[in-house]
């Protein structure tokens, strides 16, 4: 644990009791800070009793008394209206920070300068962090890890000298984090999303590029135009700046050249890694990961050798994208995590052919018609879940499939196919481009399901580790 001690012998008011809120309450408590805490629902409020922390109510307290209020996250502070404890502490003239602004301010005050890497984008937060995690640790140094990915960052070790804090954070966690000033500041992609709770597309590019703005260092992927604009203002300032891309070519910065990765410097260019064989890094999406990972480690002094290494050794993260292992001559691939049709483009485009593909679940708008292009390596689809109708309907013509219904069955049915597949190496993909709730409560219960269906199989080969 980080014991937040920038707050001790002051009140404040903490308001979210998920794992996070409990954690920051105990950090603040830890430091020597009074700290009342409330949620509206009462689950977070009893975990909070149970853990001897004060819960008050605090529609009716004294606003005044308070320096802070500590808001978690998932509680709206803009849009799409702000949240009753934000217009209290508005009122009483009382800052609203979060968890990763405590974490920032500690730093400051215990250990200036001590490396921290924070993660931002769209997409490909969790693949990135965990990556950059991994190449440190490859190349020996103390790593924590946490923030949006697993472990609230003060749950995590105290930062020091020689420590290095690796840090997903979401939009939410930076728009209350206003000292946020990474010894890194990495920026993947910025596309539509979380629109509902950052009103304009400006305003959720501009929380992005506060993470990278303030950082000694920034990595910015430069394949969107939010995020060009954004290295432009950054080079602009004079800030140190590598720029990557996996789309075209860049006169200096990172660059994807097939699955090589290229360091470009004025014309010059140098091979930093390639992912060729990479089963984790499958994919041009993992592709932009990868540089982002590799340019993040670099500018920390992680030599090439042990990158490459490292990149070779990354395990991927469970349900994205993760091969299970095989069955007969068919690799299994556990994509659960892809619950709409944009997730489930990357896992397509990521294989050139011989899919047998499970899909299904509650559809999201627009259904999986925007996949028609990579229809034509499908070999076979297996249907589960409330979609089949409406997805039966979209590949009707085009694509062969079966109405399998269960996990259970579609897993059977792909497997005894695909063992006759014209493909070199067949593969069996769930990648549901659905929610799960018909039939599952969250996509990790869908793709352990998944997992345990096929290693549990009679014809289940693991995968051989090198
Ligand atoms: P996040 O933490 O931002 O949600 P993850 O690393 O967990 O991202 O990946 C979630 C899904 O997002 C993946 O299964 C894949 O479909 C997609 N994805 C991953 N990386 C990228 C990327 N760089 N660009 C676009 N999509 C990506």
């Amino acid at each position: 644990m980080t014991p937040v001690t920038c707050f001790a012998g002051r009140r404040v008011a903490l308001f979210g009791l998920g794992g996070s809120g409990l954690a920051t309450a105990h950090a603040l408590v830890r430091g020597g800070c009074s700290v009342v805490s409330w949620d509206d629902g009462e689950k977070g409020r009893a975990a909070a009793a149970a853990d001897g922390l004060v819960v008050e109510d605090l529609s009716i307290a004294a606003w005044d008394g308070f320096d802070a209020l500590i808001l978690s996250p998932g509680v709206p502070l803009t849009h799409p209206a702000p949240h009753w404890t934000v217009e209290k502490a508005k009122a009483a003239g009382v800052e609203i920070i979060g968890d990763i602004e405590l974490f920032c301010r500690e730093r400051t005050a215990i250990a200036p300068g001590a490396p921290f890497v924070a993660i931002t984008g769209t997409n490909g937060k969790s693949t990135t962090t965990a990556l950059i995690a991994h190449l440190l640790r490859e190349a020996g140094r103390d790593v924590q890890l946490g923030g949006n990915i697993g472990t609230a960052i003060l749950s995590l070790e105290p930062p020091s000298a020689d420590r290095v804090h690796v840090v997903e954070c979401s939009s939410f966690q930076i728009d209350l984090a206003p000292s946020l000033a990474p010894t890194v500041g990495v920026l993947i992609n910025v596309t539509p999303d979380h629109l509902d709770r950052h009103g304009t597309m400006a305003n959720y590019a501009g929380i992005k590029e506060r993470l990278v703005a303030a950082a000694d260092r920034a990595v910015i992927g430069v394949d969107d135009e939010h995020c060009r604009a954004i290295a432009e203002r950054r080079a602009a300032a004079g800030g140190a700046l590598v720029r990557v891309s996996v789309e075209t070519e860049l006169p200096t910065g990172l660059v994807r050249e097939g699955t090589a990765l290229v360091r470009t410097c004025d014309g010059t260019r140098r091979p930093a890694a390639d992912t060729a064989g990479i089963g984790s890094l499958r994919g041009v999406h993992n592709a932009q990961n990868a540089a982002m990972a590799i340019a993040a480690v670099s500018a920390l002094g992680v030599d090439e050798a042990t990158l490459r290494k490292g990149l070779a050794s990354f395990p991927g993260l469970a349900h994205r994208m993760e091969s299970v292992g095989r069955i007969g001559r068919a690799l299994v691939v556990n994509d659960s995590k892809a619950t709409n049709a944009d997730a489930t483009e990357k896992a397509l485009a990521s294989f050139p052919g011989g899919l047998h593909w499970i899909v299904g679940g509650v559809a999201k708008e627009g259904g999986i018609a925007p996949l028609a292009p990579y229809f034509d390596r499908i070999e076979r689809a297996y249907l589960i879940g409330k979609s089949s109708d409406a997805f039966a309907a979209t590949l009707d013509g085009r694509v062969p499939c079966e109405r399998s219904e269960t996990l259970e069955r579609a897993l059977e049915d792909a497997a005894v196919a695909a063992q006759g597949s014209p493909a070199a190496e067949p593969v069996v993909l769930l990648s549901p481009a659905c929610a799960s709730y018909d039939q599952f409560p969250n996509f990790e219960v869908r793709g352990d399901m998944f997992r345990r269906l096929a290693t549990g199989r009679p014809d289940f080969v693991p995968l051989r580790k090198d």
